[in-house]
C-alpha cells in the first residue's frame, strides 16, 4: 500500500534515515538505556529537525511558484538558518526575518544565514505578533517589486511542516523494529509545536508505539501552545487522510524544564550538555535539546523511566557558537 504522504509534494533535502544509535555510556552515567535518533547530523546545511518539515514546504512553495521564501524566528533561530540552507538548494531566494537587533558580529545560525546568501531582516522587536506584521511588510515590499514570497510560520510549523514527522515517525518504527529496542517513551524539545505534532499524528497512522513526550521550550511563541499543537496535529491528520486526529489526550507536554524562558539556559540543562559531551562527545544546545535531555537526566537518575527510551536529537547545536551561549556553557561546573 502507497504511504499516505507518497501523494504530495515533497523535495529531497534530508539525509535518511538519520541515525538510530544506542548510547552505552551515557546511558550507564544516568541509569537507564537510552537512544539517540540523530536528527542533528545530515547533509543540507549542517542538518537538525526543520530539514524534514522543509521537504514538504518548499515543495509547496515551488507548486505554488513562489520565488522568494521569508520566514520569521529568533536571533538565533535553527529554523531561519536550515531555510536559508535549502532556499539555496532548491534556486529559491530567501529573506529572514529576525527579533531583535543585529549584534555586532555575526556568529552561529546568523553568520551561517548569511553564508547561504540569505537577506537578513531585524524586526528590532521580540514581540511575536510585531514580528508577524513586519514580516507581512516585507512580503508586501517583495511583492512591490515583482516578486512572489511565500511565508512560513516560526519554525517552519505549518500542517505540511508537521507532514514531515508523521514520516519520521514511521522511520523511528522501522529501525526500533530493526533494532529489536521497546521504547516505551520518546522524548524531544519542543516550541513551535510541529515536531511534536507531526509525532503525534505518525503515532495515530501507525496505531501505537512509544509515547511521544514533548519538552516546551518555549512559552510566549502561541497564546495556546497545546492548542496550537492539537491543531497542527489535525491538520497533518486530515492531509494525509486520516479520520480522526490524535486528541487532546494524547498530548504529553511537559514545561517543567523551561527554567526562566525561551533561550535561557538552565543549570539542568547545562549539566546535561556537558554529560552527554563527555561521555559520547555529542554536542546539544542550551535553547532546544539541552532541556530536553535534562528531562532525561532527571527521570532516569529518579528511576522514572519505564524502559528504553529514546532522545530526538533535534539540532541547534550551532547556537553553542554564539554568545550568549557559549559563555553558558562553561560557567558552571
Ligand atoms: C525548532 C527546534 C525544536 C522544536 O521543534 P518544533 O517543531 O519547533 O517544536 C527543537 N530543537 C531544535 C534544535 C530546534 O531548532
Amino acid at each position: 500500500m502507497a504511504a499516505p504522504w507518497s501523494e504530495l509534494p515533497r523535495a529531497t533535502l534530508a539525509t535518511l534515515p538519520t541515525p538510530l544509535v544506542p548510547l552505552p555510556r551515557f546511558s550507564e552515567a544516568v541509569g537507564a538505556e537510552i537512544w539517540m535518533k540523530r536528527d542533528d547530523v545530515g547533509e543540507l546545511g549542517l542538518a537538525g529537525n526543520k530539514v524534514r518539515k522543509l521537504e514538504f514546504v518548499l515543495a509547496d512553495a515551488r507548486a505554488r511558484g513562489a520565488d522568494v521564501v521569508v520566514i520569521v524566528g529568533a536571533a538565533q533561530s535553527n529554523a531561519a538558518r536550515a531555510t536559508a540552507a535549502a532556499c539555496v538548494r532548491l534556486g529559491l531566494d530567501c529573506v529572514v526575518v529576525l527579533s531583535g537587533s543585529p549584534p555586532d558580529s555575526p556568529a552561529g545560525n546568523l553568520l551561517l544565514d548569511r553564508l547561504y546568501g540569505a537577506r537578513v531582516r531585524f524586526a528590532g522587536t521580540t514581540d511575536w505578533a510585531e514580528l508577524g506584521g513586519f514580516a507581512e511588510r516585507v512580503r508586501d515590499e517583495l511583492r512591490a517589486a515583482g516578486a512572489t514570497p511565500y511565508s512560513l510560520p516560526a519554525g517552519a510549523s505549518s500542517t505540511l511542516g508537521a507532514v514531515g514527522f508523521a514520516v519520521a515517525w514511521h522511520e523511528l518504527l522501522d529501525q526500533l523494529e530493526a533494532a529489536g529496542v521497546d521504547a516505551s517513551t520518546v522524548v524531544h524539545a519542543s516550541s513551535s509545536g510541529g515536531t511534536h505534532a507531526g509525532l503525534l499524528t505518525g503515532r495515530a497512522l501507525t496505531g501505537g508505539g512509544p509515547r511521544v513526550r514533548g519538552i516546551g521550550v518555549a512559552d510566549d511563541i502561541y497564546p495556546d501552545v497545546p492548542g496550537q499543537i492539537a491543531a497542527l496535529a489535525s491538520g497533518a491528520a486530515s492531509l494525509l487522510g486520516l479520520g480522526a486526529a490524535p486528541g487532546p489526550g494524547d498530548l504529553w507536554l511537559d514545561m517543567e524544564h523551561l527554567g526562566d524562558g525561551y533561550a535561557i539556559p538552565t543549570a539542568d540543562g547545562v549539566a546535561a550538555i556537558r554529560l552527554l559531551a563527555e561521555t559520547e562527545a555529542i554536542v546539544c544546545d542550551p535553547v532546544y535539546s539541552g532541556k530536553a535531555l535534562a528531562a532525561v537526566v532527571a527521570d532516569a537518575r529518579a528511576g522514572a523511566l519505564s524502559g528504553p527510551t529514546v532522545f530526538w536529537h533535534t539540532g541547534g547545536w550551532h547556537a553553542v557558537f554564539a554568545p550568549p551561549f557559549s559563555g553558558a556553557l562553561l560557567s558552571a561546573g
